[in-house]
């Protein structure tokens, strides 16, 4: 299969990228959210507040999911648009080992441990 990788390496981000955009939706699929967000209602479910507060939890690591959703898909972005794998601090450019282990980093190390 032919690699979106970029010059000079081997790593299919692309392919990275969209697995991980796959297992984010249907982890959110799978806690009840689609991927425009808000909770599937379910009225048997109603009225406890032990529900309510595992609701809460749920809402918390559903937020962390599309975030995380988000952050893969503006990488796609990047990636369409040529300025994927770039520092959007610096410039410079992110080392594969760093996009190989967070292949959505928006940020070169130097710069991220600088937040
Ligand atoms: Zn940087």
């Amino acid at each position: 299969m032919a690699s979106d990788a970029p010059a000079g390496t081997d790593v299919d981000y692309r392919g990275l990228l969209e697995a991980e955009r796959e297992d984010l939706r249907a982890q959110l699929a799978e806690l009840g959210f689609g991927e425009s967000g808000g909770l599937k209602y379910d009225p048997n479910f109603a009225d406890s507040s032990q529900v309510t507060a595992e609701r809460g939890e749920v809402e918390a690591l559903a937020g962390q999911l599309r975030d995380a959703l988000e952050e893969v898909e503006a990488a796609i972005d990047r990636l369409e648009k040529g300025t994927y794998g770039i520092c959007e601090v610096c410039g410079q450019p992110i080392s594969p080992a760093r996009l190989e282990a967070k292949p959505a980093a928006r940020r070169c190390i130097a710069c991220a441990s600088r937040q």
